[in-house]
């Protein structure tokens, strides 16, 4: 079996940040190298996580209760909690789907008096074309913010130079991971310095705990390797344990619900840790991903759709398919060898009551419809094909079982509305 996802860690890096946990000390001096090494203009803020960094600059904007937070429909459910932790109410931006991102017109249609900020997401590996949207931002006065966490490919882009702030995680199931840590770039300077002043007053996380973390995750990727993880999987299934709820919640990096646990600065073996995978970064792998995507892409289309195609470039971090009957399809894939997945980790925004009109619908169905599929360097391009297959024969079976249900119902109907004058 072909697990989901591969953290994307190395055995060096569990050892480098497990040996870090009993030699670094100096968290602010390790931080501010991370922060120096990602901006060279002293823009960057090095956080505990993408979600610290979220709440920090929401907290720096000190808006007005109510305000309205403008967002991509499709996001973590972290996200939206702390802008309405903060007594502020998100707004979803409805999707397109080859973009996976809104359209300007969706974001105009959105605005209010109340609307401050919006945060707009680089979704499964692509990178969305983020002109047109600061355009119209500008022109209603927003704070703009790109969230790069699926976005990540290394100091090659640390956002987009139009943007207030861009957001990147090394959380746990993101590329070049480093087992938590945020770098926020925010060009605006007031809120640069808001933000970092706020942070120095949070306990920082503890070296124990980073350590715990390095522990748990050597753990999973030692059980991601093939052989392993198709014992694993027989053993929860012998033992009636979900593995796919348990696999799910594993990866999720924070345990409980309060946006408490996001407020540390995070510890110095996490930030030696940052700073070792971004200098030691490799393309390599993030190539080697792209062309297996690109592969994957091209021999599916045009039967199964995979969201966000359009957008350029595309490292696919993930690869998402489209299926009108997602746990048929899952089993099929399971069937084949390959553990593909509905995933829980994602949400749609809700829409505050009695707005109807901004209601995220093609959100909503792209998430009902989508499954993960497994996609990253160790699988072998005989497999993608295979892969393939499978994804192209389970379009089609579904479309000959539609299809015969049109012919057997839409002929019995023709035939009674027909037969007669055609006999005459
Ligand atoms: C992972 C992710 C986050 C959160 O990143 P953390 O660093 O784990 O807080 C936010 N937004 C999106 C779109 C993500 O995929």
């Amino acid at each position: 079996m072909w697990v989901r996802k591969r953290l994307d860690i190395g055995w060096a890096d569990f050892a480098a940040g497990a040996a870090a946990c009993f030699t670094r000390w100096n968290g602010c001096r390790l931080a501010r190298l991370v922060e120096q090494r990602w901006s060279d203009a002293d823009e960057a803020v090095f956080t505990l996580s993408v979600r610290s960094a979220w709440d920090l600059l929401l907290g720096a904007l000190d808006l007005p209760p109510g305000s309205e937070v403008l967002m991509s429909g499709l996001t973590i459910p972290d996200m939206v909690r702390i802008v309405e932790h903060r007594g502020l109410v998100p707004v979803p931006l409805d999707l397109e789907l080859d973009t996976a991102a809104p359209s300007p017109e969706t974001l105009r249609r959105a605005v209010t008096a109340r609307t401050r900020v919006v945060l707009i997401a680089h979704l499964f590996g692509g990178r969305v074309d983020l002109g047109p949207l600061i355009e119209e931002s500008r022109r209603h006065g927003l704070v703009f913010v790109e969230d790069c966490a699926q976005a990540y490919v290394g100091p090659a882009f640390t956002g987009t130079p139009e943007a207030d702030a861009s957001l990147f995680s090394f959380g746990t199931i993101k590329t070049a991971t480093a087992l938590g840590g945020g770098l926020a770039r925010v060009r605006r300077r007031d809120m640069l310095e808001r933000m970092r002043r706020a942070q120095e007053g949070y306990p920082r996380q503890s070296r124990w705990s980073f350590l715990r973390r390095v522990l748990k995750y050597s753990f999973l990727k030692l059980v991601s390797l093939r052989p392993l993880f198709a014992a694993a999987v027989r053993l929860c299934r012998w033992t009636g344990y979900d593995y796919d709820r348990a696999l799910n919640a594993a990866v999720r990096g924070f345990g409980g619900e309060g946006v408490e646990r996001f407020r540390r600065r995070p510890s110095a073996p996490l930030a030696a840790l940052v700073s070792r995978r971004l200098s030691k970064y490799n393309a390599r792998s993030v190539n080697q991903k792209t062309r297996r995507g690109e592969l994957l892409s091209a021999l599916i289309a045009p039967a199964v759709h995979s969201p966000g195609w359009a957008l350029s470039p595309h490292n696919y971090w993930v690869f998402p398919v489209l299926s009108d009957d997602p746990p048929a399809t899952v089993a099929r894939l399971k069937a084949a060898g390959f553990d593909a997945t509905q995933g829980q980790s994602m949400c749609v925004v809700p829409g505050p009551a009695g707005r109807d009109e901004i209601e995220p619908r093609q959100t909503r169905e792209l998430l009902a419809k989508m499954i993960y599929v497994p996609l990253y360097p160790a699988l072998p391009e005989r497999e993608i094909h295979r892969l393939a297959d499978v994804l192209r024969a389970d379009a089609a079976a579904r479309q000959t079982s539609v299809e015969a249900h049109v012919t057997e119902e839409s002929l019995r109907q023709h035939d009674a509305a027909h037969l007669e004058p055609v006999e005459r």
